[in-house]
């Protein structure tokens, strides 16, 4: 049985191209929302964490600066209980004009009055106590009793404040010995400066207190090496080591660089990989001297690593605060951030998928509603609709256009003979065989039955009888396979300027045909309407 026609005529084929360019648009559209979504997840996603991380930052530089303050109340009190005594003033305002001789025994009585005090405050972290002139030559340090005489207003900026300014000086700065948080205190004797006292806390114990407070947020220090090998006495160096992280930087031997010291993470502290990471992340803002954190996944694991700079007394940034800590709050945002991705792009995919099947849907009931179930050429419904416009088109522009309506001659007997199958497949045959000789400009359709219709544009009705004439004898000329020979007879007609509708045209065809029917059949017949 032949099969309904598949090939595609002209009005199909730009169909189907049409259709292919609607994919492809509904595609970018698609693709181009998919990439904005992904992209506005992605900016979500990096400013969460941004914000996050600032957040970090800030909760630790209020931990270190709460603990600094701490210690700060501590020195007041230390000064003035202990400091501002009378006897200690006193031994100070002489020490500014005494000789050499008599200081040496004025600095063992001072040592003398305040030694006990002293041990006490060492208990405290505090590891310094530092008496100074009023010119800025240390008189008596504490933790070092045999180092005195050096001048100290040149690579101590506390100093020279206290003295030359005579006022109240915080804050981190390097020294000859210790780096620290120095809190020096003028000294005045009967209203008469004298000199200077200095209490300091160590970073390291700065950052230990910080420890037993809060264990998860584990912090170390890095000083720039510069400032160390330029301030402290060569034989103090050996308190500082090169960082592992950063070689420009050094570490007090007194902190552990351990900057992971929860227990596990020894073996991780000394991993090669693990620092390399941190040091390939920070090094490039380390320059900046602000504030910065990132995260980072290492052995699947996720961690926070936090950069605080520390500013010395004149406001010049010297080193860096440094907390490495597991975290998962990164590792939810990016889990988040990959659902939601995941989520968009499901979500595109299948509006896309269904805008498909819906466009496929709605196409192939289109074609249906056109098409001839039998033969898949044309119906009569969409021949009437294509030919209206043909008409409108024709009256519009003085154009011509004809009709030619086949009837097969005595196709009962085909049934009756052969089947009704049989039947079937000559009429696919059939519309097939004059569907490849029409050219695709025209309009090939199922009139009813055992008839077909042909609507030929451009084409007046000499030449319509002209192809009507080629179509029949092609269908004489090769028998149907089964059946033999099979004829047609035909009626043509040509439009007319006072043609209303279709109907009127066909309505001729009709009678032509009947008249090729009256004949004898097989033949070609034409009506015109008298003009
Ligand atoms: P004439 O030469 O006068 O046209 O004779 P005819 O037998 O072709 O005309 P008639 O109108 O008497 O019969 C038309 C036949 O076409 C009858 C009907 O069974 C057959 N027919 C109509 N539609 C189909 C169809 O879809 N399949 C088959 N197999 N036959 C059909
Ligand atoms: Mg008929
Ligand atoms: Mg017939």
């Amino acid at each position: 049985m032949d099969k309904p026609i598949s090939k595609l005529d002209g009005k199909q084929a730009k169909k189907a191209s049409g259709r292919y360019r609607f994919f492809l648009i509904v595609g970018i559209v698609a693709i181009a929302l998919w990439a904005v979504l992904f992209f506005t997840l992605r900016g979500n996603y990096e400013n969460e964490k941004q914000t996050y991380i600032e957040s970090e930052l800030t909760l630790l530089q209020s931990l270190i600066d709460g603990i600094i303050q701490t210690y700060g109340k501590f020195s007041s009190y230390i000064f003035n209980s202990a400091v501002s005594d009378p006897a200690v003033l006193e031994i100070m305002w002489e020490a500014n004009t005494a000789d050499k001789t008599d200081q040496i025994e004025l600095r063992r009585e001072l040592y003398a009055i305040l030694r006990d005090e002293y041990e006490l405050t060492t208990k405290y972290n505090f590891r310094q106590l530092h008496f100074h002139l009023k010119n800025g030559d240390s008189f008596l340090r504490f933790h070092a009793p045999e180092q005195y005489g050096d001048n100290l207003l040149d690579i101590r900026e506390s100093i020279r404040l206290a003295n030359i300014e005579q006022k109240y000086v915080f804050g981190f700065e390097e020294g000859r010995i210790f780096n620290g948080f120095r809190f020096v205190y003028p000294l005045f004797y009967q209203e008469e400066h004298v000199g200077s006292a200095e209490v300091s806390v160590s970073l390291a114990a700065a950052i230990e207190t910080l420890k037993e407070l809060y264990p998860e947020n584990n912090v170390t220090f890095v000083i720039k090496r510069e400032i160390v090998e330029s301030t402290v006495f060569s034989e103090q160096q050996s308190r500082y080591v090169v960082s592992r992280l950063f070689e420009d930087y050094m570490v007090d031997v007194g902190v552990d660089e351990r900057i992971l010291s929860d227990g596990q993470s020894s073996q991780r502290n000394d991993d090669p990989s693990f620092l390399a990471i941190i040091r390939d992340n920070a090094s490039s803002q380390m320059d900046r001297q602000q504030p910065f954190g990132f995260g980072f996944i290492y052995q699947n694991e996720h961690f926070l690593a936090r950069f605080l700079p520390i500013w010395n007394i004149e406001r010049k940034p010297v080193g860096y605060y440094i907390s490495v800590t597991a975290d998962t709050q990164i590792q939810k945002m990016l889990n988040q951030w990959i659902t939601n991705v995941a989520l968009v792009t499901l979500l595109i995919a299948s509006v896309f998928l269904f805008f498909l099947l819906m466009n496929r849907n709605r196409i192939k009931m289109r074609i249906m509603a056109e098409t001839d179930g039998l033969t898949g050429i044309y119906n009569r419904k969409y021949f009437v609709s294509e030919s209206e416009k043909e008409l409108s088109r024709s009256l519009r522009y003085q154009r011509n256009f004809c009709l030619a309506l086949f009837d097969i001659d005595h196709f009962k007997n085909v049934n009756d003979t052969f089947g009704h199958l049989v039947g079937d497949s000559v009429l696919t045959a059939l519309a097939k065989r004059i569907q490849n000789s029409l050219r695709t400009t025209d309009v090939f359709a199922r009139w009813g039955g055992e008839e077909f219709i042909v609507m030929m544009p451009e084409t007046d009705l000499a030449q319509g009888l002209q192809a009507a004439e080629r179509i029949r004898l092609l269908i004489e000329a090769q028998p149907f396979e089964g059946v033999g020979s099979v004829t047609v007879s035909v009626g043509v007609s040509d439009a007319c300027s006072l043609d209303k509708t279709v109907d009127d045209i066909t309505k001729r065809a009709d009678e032509a045909l009947y008249e090729a029917k009256t004949c004898g059949r097989n033949i070609v017949k034409s009506r015109t309407a008298s003009k």
